[in-house]
């Protein structure tokens, strides 16, 4: 059979399912042989796979755009607007909420994915004022996200430091009305410290490079040679990226969002205020501290609006309640340097991640919409991630992904055999790794890792130490879990989907715990400047009965610290504090209820060579990554079944045009009409079966050439 295709080169196949050779190898020759090619887009049946080509292509202008519009998913080749597409008509066709979840490694190009789809969607979406200014917002939450949420790092000069949901709301008419953003897991330890070679978020280079003579006066903005909170990776500009334009832009999509002029300025404020944190340096004295530079400290009162005796007591005491109700005695307890400097990173660490969360929240409110509709989601999301150093931070990310090849496994492998079985469809069945035991090892209730750890937290002697035994003593049979029988006992593995990770468990309770101190907390509630005091409304570190905490706050804020008595701060109820894993356990749990109400579909993405490179191949990176995504596996499955189905009445619907024999109309029994249509065609028999409702076809070429001939009509 001659198939018209409607590409230029053909290198390769561009559907792995038509591999003639089903092996590791060649799937990896065939995305090869593509790559160099400048094709780097292959798909497996409704998965696409994405290669980052490291150069600009010129193939996502609106001449392509146009080629994908609304065309049936056969007659093109794989591209990033085709699955766009394919989501939109499915949305609009089934009425049914599409998800987009979007994997790879750090630089493998989830973001530039991400961001192809919004562009795609919002080209081919409607005109009104409303919904250009909704898309107008959506396309804008882009660069500001990106200045506050991404980072210079060794794998990608503007790497995702947070993963992001973003959902698009869409109207009875197909157009974006609307939409939200969820944030995850910000990497807030960046804003204190930076490896070598990498920077802090852009966003504060952008401040510094690109603010304006009146700007940096009021701001107190130094060079960023000058920051200790920017200086640790030796590194203050990126390739491809120009620091002065980016804070125009963001200054520009603040503005499109609704961030006023004032709100901005305080922003600005707030960032000088959090570098600036981080030169303060503390004496010590007695048993505690005293801040070294009383004028530094003032200055960043200033900038956060609040009381410079306040910041200083709050960076070197705390009060520490003890007893139990009623007989709850309060004591100001000194800090020594080492606790002082604790206190001043997790301030700065803290207002940080909550700017974030207010910018999201900002974005969201101007795109929140009343109703309810149909939605796509995006999901960009930090792929699996093995280190030589594994923390807390891989644990969630790891976690994560996990549990999104569940939903992987779920959606597409388990669902495609069991419709075999349900149409009574001949079918081998494929094995495949069932991720379910090793989700289970670390959430869930109450002996999961998460849970012991929460547990662990609570216990004022739990350290990392009692962590790591406990771990032991209750996984040794799991299979999903190895304890490390080496020198210190520091190390755990857990056995994932993906391969064996080590995990070092130095740093899992504090980072778990994510300790800010109420001294710091209620400081900002009495910040004079309103950005600094609403952010830090949100927060709860120790649940306490509000009017009780409305009093103290009160009377604290009237005496100051200093002269506070003992119990003028009583938590009146100490409940369970949140942790940093409870918290992402839930935001987890929910957002798999969202992806697990949609239609998905899947891109995989790949980085083909750890330099950043053009047209380079490492093999092995290349495999490795092939293994993480699953794509064999997915490869097995899919060449075992069919690339298509659909109910036979549906098909002799989009179909009848093209056989004499259901010409020019088919009023007889769908099935029959099927088999008259690719009896006509000389479609082999070993090419389709007939399901109990539906036809299966194996290959996509019969495909092809239906929908050829229905063009041709
Ligand atoms: P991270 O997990 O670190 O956020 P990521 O998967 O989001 O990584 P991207 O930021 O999307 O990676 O891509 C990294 C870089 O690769 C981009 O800045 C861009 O230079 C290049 N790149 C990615 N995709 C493409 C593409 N389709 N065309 C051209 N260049 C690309
Ligand atoms: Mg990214």
């Amino acid at each position: 059979m001659a198939f018209k295709r409607d590409q230029t080169k053909n290198v390769g196949v561009d559907d792995l399912i038509m591999l003639s050779e089903v092996s590791e190898k060649a799937l990896l020759e065939n995305l090869k042989d593509r790559y160099k090619e400048g094709l780097i887009y292959t798909s497996i049946g409704p998965v696409l796979i994405s290669m980052n080509p490291y150069k600009q292509l010129g193939i996502y202008g609106q001449d392509n755009i146009n080629l994908y519009k609304g065309k049936h998913e056969f007659e093109i080749p794989p591209h990033i607007f085709k699955v766009a597409d394919k989501a939109y008509r499915a949305l609009k066709s089934e009425g049914e909420n599409q998800c987009i979840i979007i994997s790879g490694e750090s630089g493998a190009g989830k973001t530039e994915a991400s961001k192809y789809i919004m562009q795609y969607i919002a080209s081919i979406t409607g005109s009104s004022d409303e919904v250009e200014r909704v898309k107008k917002t959506i396309l804008e939450s882009n660069p500001l996200l990106e200045a506050f949420g991404n980072a210079k790092t060794l794998r990608n000069n503007n790497s995702s430091r947070f993963g992001k949901y973003m959902e698009i709301q869409f109207n009875l008419a197909g157009d974006p009305e609307g939409g939200k953003i969820t944030n995850y897991l910000l990497e807030k330890s960046r804003v204190i410290n930076q490896t070598m070679g990498e920077r802090n978020f852009h966003i504060f280079y952008q401040l510094l490079k690109g603010s304006s003579a009146e700007e940096k006066q009021s701001f107190c903005l130094l060079p960023p040679e000058q920051y200790s909170y920017l200086n640790k990776g030796r590194c203050y500009s990126a390739d491809g990226i120009d620091d002065e334009l980016s804070f125009k832009q963001t200054k520009n999509a603040m503005k499109v969002v609704g961030i006023d002029e004032k709100t901005q300025r305080e922003i600005f404020s707030t960032l000088s205020a959090i570098l600036l944190l981080g030169n303060v340096t503390f004496n010590a004295q007695g048993t505690g501290s005293v801040v070294s530079d009383k004028k530094l400290t003032a200055s960043i009162s200033n900038l956060l609006g609040v009381e410079p005796s306040l910041l200083e007591s709050a960076l070197v005491s705390r009060m520490i309640s003890t007893g139990q109700g009623a007989r709850i005695s309060n004591y100001q307890v000194p800090q020594n340097v080492e606790q002082a400097l604790y206190a001043r990173d997790a301030f700065a660490k803290a207002i940080y991640s909550k700017l974030f969360d207010f910018i999201v929240r900002k974005i969201n409110t101007s795109i929140e919409v009343k109703t309810i509709g149909k939605v796509i989601g995006v999901l960009d999301i930090y792929g699996f991630e093995i280190f030589e150093n594994n923390s807390f931070e891989q644990f969630c990310i790891n976690y994560v992904n996990e549990t999104l090849q569940q939903i992987f496994i779920d959606l597409t492998l388990k669902t495609e055999q069991e419709e075999y079985v349900q149409e009574g469809i001949k079918w081998i069945p494929v094995e495949y790794i069932n991720n379910k035991p090793c989700v289970e090892l670390i959430e869930k209730k109450p002996i999961g890792i998460l849970a012991l750890l929460d547990e662990e937290c609570l216990f004022p002697e739990g350290n990392d130490q009692t962590m790591i035994d406990k771990l032991n003593k209750h996984f040794s049979n799991n299979s999903h879990y190895s304890k490390v029988e080496r020198q210190k006992n520091s190390q755990f593995i857990i056995n994932h989907y993906a391969g064996k990770v080590f995990y070092n468990i130095d740093g899992f309770l504090d980072k778990n715990r994510d300790t800010l101190f109420n001294d710091l907390v209620i400081l900002a509630t009495s910040s004079s400047m309103s950005l600094i005091s609403e952010i830090f409304k949100y927060v709860a570190p120790i649940e306490t009965d509000a009017e009780q905490e409305k009093k103290n706050l009160d009377k604290f804020k009237k005496n100051g610290f200093a002269n506070t008595s003992a119990k003028s701060y009583i938590p009146t109820d100490k409940k369970r504090p949140i942790t940093a894993g409870f918290q992402f356990k839930n935001q987890v749990s929910s957002l798999l209820k969202s992806l697990y109400s949609c239609n998905p579909h899947y891109v995989r993405c790949i980085k083909p060579n750890e330099n950043k490179r053009a047209l380079e191949w490492d093999q092995e990176k290349c495999s490795e990554q092939v293994r993480y995504l699953g794509l064999y596996e997915n490869l097995l499955v899919r060449r075992a079944g069919y690339c298509y189905r659909q109910t036979f009445t549906k098909f002799m619907r989009r179909y009848y045009m093209v056989a004499k024999s259901t010409w020019p109309k088919w009023s007889g029994d769908a099935q029959k009409g099927v088999e008259l249509l690719l009896n006509e065609l000389n479609i082999p028999k070993e090419e389709f079966q007939f399901g109990k409702t539906k036809i299966f076809i194996r290959n996509p070429q019969p495909l092809f050439l239906l929908e050829e001939k229905r063009t041709a009509r």
